[in-house]
């Protein structure tokens, strides 16, 4: 049987994963170069310098010119949670390391966050996850792995 390509793809180890992202600093600093890649930019006016403060433990930028205020994690899916960003980012991993669909309760006990949480956190991942993908429809040489069609009826032949 021929090794199949797509499956034998190289990811990223858990290991690999937590020596990249395993502290707030790695994942704080990961955040800031995906968010502002060429630096801070107001989201007002685009002003590219800003002052950092810090407000009930948060870390917020003022705009060095119209004065608006924003955070590393505003207009983003994690704006209105207070779970640190190592939470945020293994719930990534492990909501897109899994195959099968993590169920909200594996993802609690993984992160040692409530069930609540963990079920918000998988929503609100897949929920992002399928914007990003919405308006990006499938084309070219398309391959399902492990994909169930048909099957047999309940009390039918
Ligand atoms: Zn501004």
């Amino acid at each position: 049987m021929a090794i199949n390509g797509i499956q034998f793809q190289k990811g990223l180890s858990l290991s690999a994963f937590l020596r990249e992202y395993g502290t707030e600093a790695q994942c704080e600093e990961a955040f800031i170069k995906a968010r502002w890649p060429c630096g801070f930019i107001c989201p007002c006016c685009a002003h590219d310098k800003a002052y950092e403060f810090k407000r009930r433990a948060l870390r917020y930028r003022q705009c060095g010119s119209c004065r608006h205020q924003t955070s590393l994690r505003a207009g983003t899916v994690m704006e209105h949670g207070r779970l640190p960003l190592t939470k945020w980012y293994l719930a990534i991993y492990l909501v897109t390391q899994s195959k099968t669909n993590i169920a909200a309760l594996a993802l609690m006990r993984q992160l040692g966050v409530s069930w609540k949480a963990a079920w918000l956190l998988k929503h609100k991942l897949m929920e992002v996850m399928a914007q990003r993908e919405a308006d990006r429809p499938l084309s070219g040489d398309i391959r399902v792995d492990d994909a169930y069609l048909g099957g047999e009826r309940v009390g039918k032949r």
